[in-house]
């Protein structure tokens, strides 16, 4: 075996480009939502065909305030998959809603969409499908379900009636820049939340931004001024507006909530932005790399190129064939042992306290569980080498022959 080697998991992919941005907001003397914020949204809705976009603190506010802009709340149901991160979920026992999970489809890590007209009822609001790894779900597919339980279901208020159906929220954390049928993240379902966590593709350190479709009947200006509203304290002027000599007038409309992007947190997405065509092609590079060196192993990585779509190469899951929990937690320890870190996506949420707490069964679940079982994610990020990459296989492949 070679020298041993420290490969972290995904650290930020820094440059000096997002340093002298971020300089310039500090200098500029406006460091909260401002210009670069407004500019970064005008970037990403163009970059996804969308009218408009929102730039909030998270995919999590994202994903929130989208359900809130619907109006769900106490007495809705939203459906969304066992195999996810807890904000995918969590979002909709903030607005009061009950959550109900689907299963992953048979060998999948998508949601099944056998599944899902099942689980809608004449309460079911909405649907938050979850574009895991960077490889956007088959939306063909959950449009066909929610159109063929249409008669259930119960508009309460006018933009709910405009859809006159389950809504497609899209969980696409992990999929900026990928595409689905030639069509980008950000203009295939009715609403779609990207994540700029620190470990996602492209990031603010903490972000998140929120694309929608045109709806029929509705002003995109109006749908972008109830974001903004929701986002920041329900206040009628933002704070720069509020700034203008002499217009320190504001009213609150509601009570709302506080999850507005900063000009800091912006300006670090506009420089990633800038970078984002060549990080997508080297995350490509990596897959097909790990793609052809795992090739001997026993094991099935997750597709990431197909003719219906294209990743944005996010996360590299695999399954370790036919090996179970044990097996696998034991690979994470000896990965570790040779300095390389991997991970698992995910635990599905059955397993954990809270949504056990809330009467789910990880039996019930018995695809995700099967995914989760043998699932390891290898390091898939900018900073890695070509070396790294062998390295990570090699180790994987020495922990198969001990
Ligand atoms: C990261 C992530 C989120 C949450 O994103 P935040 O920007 O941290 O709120 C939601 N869903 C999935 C699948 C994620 O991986």
């Amino acid at each position: 075996m070679t020298e041993l080697r420290s490969i972290p998991f995904s650290p930020p992919d820094i440059s000096d480009e997002e340093i002298n941005e971020v300089v310039d907001t500090l200098k500029s003397g406006w460091i909260t939502t401002g210009p670069k914020t407004k500019l970064f949204e005008k970037q990403i809705a163009e970059y996804c065909n969308t009218s408009k976009a929102v730039a909030l603190n998270s995919a999590t506010a994202a994903m929130e305030m989208t359900l809130r802009l619907l109006g769900i709340g106490p007495g809705d149901e939203v459906i969304t998959c066992a195999y996810t991160y807890s904000a995918s979920a969590s979002v909709i026992t903030h607005v009061g809603a009950k959550v109900v999970l689907v299963d992953s489809g048979k060998d999948s890590f998508h949601i099944d969409y056998d599944g899902i007209a099942d689980a809608i009822t004449e309460k079911t609001k909405a649907i938050i499908p979850v574009d895991i790894a960077g490889v956007m779900c088959d939306y063909d597919r959950i449009f066909e379900a929610v159109e063929s339980k249409k008669q259930l279901f119960n508009p309460s208020n006018d933009l709910q009636k405009a859809f006159g159906r389950v809504a497609v929220i899209a969980d696409a954390a992990h999929s900026i820049g990928a595409t689905y049928k030639g069509k980008m993240s950000g203009e295939v379902a009715d609403f779609t939340s990207f994540s700029f966590h620190a470990v996602k593709n492209l990031t603010t350190a903490e972000g998140g931004m929120v694309t929608w479709r045109d709806i029929d009947g509705f002003d995109n200006e109006e749908i972008y001024k109830q974001y903004m509203l929701l986002s920041l304290h329900g206040q009628s002027k933002d704070a720069l507006t509020k700034t203008k000599l002499g217009a320190w007038e504001y009213d609150i409309v509601a009570p709302n909530y506080k999850c507005n992007m900063t000009d800091i947190m912006a300006s670090l997405g506009l420089a990633q932005f800038k970078r984002y065509p060549e990080i997508l092609g080297r995350r490509k590079e990596i897959i097909e790399k790990y793609d052809a060196l795992l090739s001997q192993l026993e094991v099935t990585s997750m597709k990431h190129y197909d003719e219906t779509y294209q990743s944005c190469g996010h996360l590299y899951l695999l399954r370790l064939n036919g090996e179970d929990e044990a097996f696998r937690n034991d690979v994470i320890t000896k990965m570790a042992e040779k300095g390389v870190s991997s991970n698992v996506h995910y635990k599905p949420l059955p397993m954990h306290s809270a949504y056990k707490n809330l009467g789910f069964k990880m039996e019930d679940y018995p695809n995700a569980f099967d995914m989760y079982k043998n699932e390891i994610t290898l390091p898939l990020h900018t900073l890695l080498t070509d070396e790294d990459i062998e390295y990570v296989v090699e180790s994987l492949r020495d922990i198969y022959k001990d």
